[in-house]
């Protein structure tokens, strides 16, 4: 049973008084987490198929965003290491190429079987590693990692029959690069298609949470995946900026990259003229669409999950929520009583809602966003709860009055910050939803069939969730227009980033 006065880091609710009598509100107790992954105090990087010393000699401490205390020590990969990385996938790229499919087949779904099996750990070392809630690294995050894995499995031996008329080949060495926000997801969404398709990877793990990709890597040993044939580099933007370097030299065939738009435009700008392909998966500023006619209830649970899922590290995130002004205020008064009951707290705690926030640069980084909303005029609406004293947290919160010229309405926040905005029209919704430099996801809220078939025709962006948001599947293609980036992850489309098709496909 849910309280509807505000939650506290400890648990502990404040008493509510009702005329003369003063009732202690039922709270929830504690639900820890009691599984502890198994973490080696040093991680060096996962090349050829073992863990070997950085040539670089350097190392960073990798924290809990949650507690800032220290995890585990991980290699810093210099030029060299990336180097040694992209030759161990050279050398073992034509033999896996060769394997038989079904044999492929088996070994991913040995992975995919074996990441099940350890799901636990994982979720747990996820949401220590980064700040998400564990109920969403255990629901959410493995079960789709593990899903990419057994639906990629299943393409090994079909790969003929994906692209009518064309032989498939494998791409090479693909290049991948990946953000913090869905660590072993992304790695997941990044490996599964390659190694279906018979091509070798080198890894980059975003330099705040290495940790789930470097368990990975043992799982790969243990599932038999040959020595070279994926490879997980540790670093920062150093180490990405060295991965590019090779492909534009021609040593990597393929790079995907996720993350943020800055960087991706500097990858395409490196890698541009050379003939390496590039998929890039970026940011957004995605539109939440409430008609009057919605199941505004269904619609409030739509917008939770839409901004405060994973502290709004989402890129698609509904970031920005468009309300029919005729239900804004009676809506707005249903959203801030929802967000009345959300549980900001210990990652790795059962009954959180909303998690840290990934590191203290992304801490700063929302609170100039939140200075500049109230500053430009918009009015902040926070959920009041006590923050715990360590760590990197940030209240859920809603600024109303918002307009489009505003930086909030304008730029990816990438924090559980929402802009609120209205309409009166469908036109004015498409229209304003529309403008923004981005197009990855949007979400709209109508009993309708037709307004919602039509506004899923005139929004400009790769996914379009009618009556839900942040819904995934491996089958089902993932990715953005304009600065969101190009190329799909996850289905056919997804494939054949990691294919050469041949007759100029
Ligand atoms: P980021 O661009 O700073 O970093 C992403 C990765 O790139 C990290 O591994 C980082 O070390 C590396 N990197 C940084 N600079 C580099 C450079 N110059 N050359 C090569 N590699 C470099 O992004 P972030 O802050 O880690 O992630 C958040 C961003 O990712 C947000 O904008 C979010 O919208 C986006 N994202 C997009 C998707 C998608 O599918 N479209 C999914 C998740 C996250």
């Amino acid at each position: 049973m849910r309280s509807r006065s505000p939650a506290s880091a400890s648990g502990i609710r404040p008493p509510v008084t009702l005329g003369a009598v003063t009732i202690a509100p039922l709270s929830y107790a504690p639900a820890p987490e009691s599984v502890r992954p198994t973490l080696r105090s040093e991680y060096g990087l996962f090349i050829g198929g073992r863990f070997v010393e950085p040539k670089s000699g350097a190392s960073f401490k990798t924290i809990n965003p949650a507690t800032e205390e220290a995890l585990a020590t991980v290699a810093d990969a210099g030029e060299a290491d990336m180097a040694r990385a992209v030759d161990a996938a050279r050398k073992a790229q034509p033999k896996w190429a060769k394997t038989k499919p079904a044999e492929r087949a088996k070994i991913l779904f040995r992975i995919a079987r074996r990441i099940q099996e350890r799901s636990r750990e994982l979720a747990v070392l996820e949401s220590m590693n980064g700040g998400k809630p564990i109920k969403e690294s255990r629901d959410e995050d493995l079960p789709l990692v593990a899903q990419h894995f057994f639906h990629h499995a299943g393409w090994c031996d079909k790969l003929d029959y994906a692209f009518a008329g064309a032989k498939p080949q494998p791409v090479g060495v693909c290049g991948q690069i990946i953000p913090w926000n869905f660590p072993l997801l992304m790695a997941a969404w990044k490996l599964a298609p390659a190694l279906a398709c018979g091509n070798s990877c080198v890894l980059k793990p975003a330099e705040t949470t290495p940790l789930t990709a470097l368990m990975l890597g043992e799982i790969l040993q243990e599932c038999g995946l040959p020595d070279g044939v994926v490879n997980i580099v540790t670093g920062g933007p150093d180490a990405g900026r060295a991965l590019t370097a090779l492909a534009a030299k021609g040593k990597v065939d393929k790079v995907a990259f996720t993350g943020s738009t800055e960087v991706g435009k500097a990858i395409a700008k490196t890698l541009a003229g050379s003939g390496v392909k590039l998929t890039l998966e970026l940011g957004g500023k995605s539109p939440n669409i409430v008609f009057a006619d919605a199941a505004l209830d269904q619609a409030v649970e739509g917008v939770v999950s839409g901004i405060w899922f994973n502290q709004g590290h989402v890129c698609c995130a509904g970031s920005r929520l468009f309300v029919e002004e005729a239900i804004h205020e009676d809506f707005i008064d249903r959203l801030r009583n929802r967000m009345r009951t959300l549980r900001v707290g210990d990652p790795l705690d059962k009954n959180t809602d909303v998690g840290a926030i990934n590191s203290k640069a992304q801490l700063t980084t929302i609170e100039r966003y939140l200075k500049a909303g109230s500053d430009e005029g918009a009015e902040r609406f926070e959920v009041a709860c006590d923050l715990p004293k360590k760590g990197f947290w940030c209240r859920p919160c809603i600024f109303t009055g918002v307009q489009p010229s505003h930086t909030i309405a304008r730029e990816e926040i990438f924090g559980p910050v929402l802009s609120v905005m209205t309409f009166r029209t469908p036109e004015e919704a498409v229209q304003r939803a529309n403008n923004t430099t981005y197009g990855l996801s949007a979400g709209v809220w109508t009993e309708k069939a037709s307004r919602a078939l039509e506004m899923s025709n005139r929004l400009n962006a790769g996914v379009v969730w009618l009556n839900t948001f942040n819904r995934f599947d491996a089958s089902a293609p993932f990715g953005g227009y304009k600065e969101s980036g190009f190329g799909r992850e996850g289905g056919r489309q997804g494939l054949s980033a990691y294919v050469k098709l041949g007759g100029g496909r």
